[in-house]
């Protein structure tokens, strides 16, 4: 059976209701809506959503990891451009000036600039994923189920980023698409556009109402497209996010901390800023030590040792940091390297999530829901796993990985 995933960034299961988003109550009418178990991490969701696999076994976990080698003269070039951008007296300036900053440099691997990361940090940071999900083995030894579909010569299509600029697109590319011959057997469509305004206004569906009135129009119309374009309706559609958004309560400012505890950076430590997540690097355990001191008598944040990084699937790798620390739900560090000028209102990343609005959120109608455990509370393996049996892919990782290791080894 085909699928259409359809990935709303940032679409909390307390936003979805008859009155917000009625294509996705008709949707998923006798079948299921509610959320799914919160997986604490950024970029590795996407990555556990097509591998069935948890971060600690696929290694993408943040955004950023920090970065082994020298670094490249033209990367120099971009840093001091962006030391003068960071000048601009606005955030938008600022991420717009990196943004040119990013389209001049050729490089094959260029530096992670779209974001705040101070200058002189830039070249200590990589991406954690550089080539898209889509793409051939974009995970390595582990095959995606694009990587699944490409190998069964099953034809897919991905309508996101960079495919589409806004959601605004969407619609009008799978129509152009659906005129087009072999159709596709998967489609993976990704709304973007709530994640920046849960940030902005928080999980307040008042404040969003126009954006997800919007949202329901366009799912609507393309609902009703997709399964036009399949002879009886015959198209599975998932309705999915990755994370959901908690409101914000408290902001937390790193700095006089770091200050108090007279560690510098750069000369004793590297330390990455994600809005719900400190990481810090040294190799000195005298600093690492020093600065765990500072942090044992605040409130609402937790240091996360071998036991809690491995029971919240994280990779056990130096990219969670050899210091990690994790806050509570409505916390946000602030300053940090994505947000210089003005707090979020709402957040997600948070290692637990106790709040409704914070989980990550499925809709699917009565034949996918059937297949669900009804046990526990479900997971974006859950939703990998779903998939890889609507689309009869569920004989083939097997053999394939055999297939695979067998020339591995032969080779
Ligand atoms: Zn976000």
């Amino acid at each position: 059976m085909p699928i259409a995933l359809i990935l709303v960034d940032a679409l909390s299961p307390t936003y979805v209701s008859r009155s917000t988003l009625p294509s996705i109550v008709d949707l998923a009418r006798d079948g299921f809506t509610g959320p799914l178990a919160n997986l604490y991490a950024y970029r590795g969701i996407e990555a556990t959503l097509f591998t069935g696999r948890f971060p600690s076994e696929h290694g993408v976990w943040g955004e950023f990891r920090p970065s082994l080698g020298a670094e490249r003269a033209s990367d120099r070039l971009m840093r001091l451009m962006i030391r003068a951008g960071d000048l601009l007296p606005a955030d938008r300036l600022r991420f717009d000036a990196r943004y040119i900053a990013h389209r001049l440099n050729r490089s094959h691997q260029p530096l992670p600039t779209v974001n705040l990361i101070p200058p002189r940090l830039l070249s200590r940071f990589s991406r954690s994923v550089e080539t898209p999900i889509g793409q051939p083995g974009s995970l390595g030894l582990h095959r995606t189920l694009f990587d699944e579909l490409r190998a069964a010569r099953r034809p897919f299509e991905l309508v996101g980023y960079p495919v589409v600029g806004r959601d605004e697109q969407i619609v009008p590319h799978v129509r152009m698409r659906l005129h087009q011959a072999d159709r596709p057997d998967f489609w993976y469509i990704k709304f973007s556009a709530l994640d920046t305004l849960g940030h902005r206004y928080g999980p307040d569906t008042l404040r969003l109402g126009p954006a997800l009135a919007k949202l329901d129009r366009q799912l609507a119309e393309l609902f009703a497209m997709l399964q036009s374009a399949y002879p009886g309706g015959e198209i599975d559609l998932i309705v999915v996010s990755d994370h959901g958004m908690s409101r914000v309560s408290r902001t937390f400012d790193i700095r006089p901390l770091l200050k108090r505890a007279n560690l510098e950076l750069g000369r004793d430590y590297l330390y990455f800023l994600d809005s719900t997540t400190i990481r810090m690097w040294s190799e000195s355990q005298r600093v690492l030590e020093a600065f765990a001191r500072c942090l044992a008598d605040q409130p609402d944040l937790r240091i996360l040792d071998a036991d809690a990084r491995a029971g919240l699937h994280l990779p056990d790798d130096d990219s969670s940091g050899d210091l990690l620390v994790a806050l509570d739900e409505g916390n946000v560090v602030f300053p940090d390297f994505f947000r210089r000028q003005t707090p979020p209102a709402g957040m997600h990343g948070y290692a637990f999530v106790q709040s409704p609005s914070g989980l990550p959120f499925l809709a699917v109608g009565p034949a996918l829901a059937a297949l669900l455990p009804s046990d526990r509370r479900l997971s974006h393996v859950d939703v990998w796993a779903l998939m890889r049996r609507r689309l009869n892919l569920a004989e083939r990782r097997d053999a394939q990985l055999a297939n695979e290791s067998v020339c591995t080894f032969s080779s």
